[in-house]
């Protein structure tokens, strides 16, 4: 099982790491060891895992008719 693809970010021709999610081989300085993914995927999650950046239905004008007087 010899690797010996380039990053698939930077493309250079270290690649220390494999992607859990993406699966894609990335050299250490685009792996984030913390989550263990890629930098792109550990970007996507903490993008995901931050639920107050999702505007919620709170804010929208389409129902507010349950709190009519
Ligand atoms: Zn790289
Ligand atoms: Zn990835």
């Amino acid at each position: 099982m010899s690797v010996s693809s380039p990053c698939e970010i930077c493309n250079r021709a270290d690649v220390d790491h494999v992607c859990d999610r993406c699966v894609q081989l990335v050299c250490s300085r685009h792996f984030d060891e913390d989550v263990g993914l890629c930098i792109e995927c550990a970007a996507a999650i903490e993008d995901e895992s931050q639920p107050q950046n999702i505007p919620n239905s709170d804010d929208m004008p389409d129902g507010v008719d349950t709190y009519r007087y």
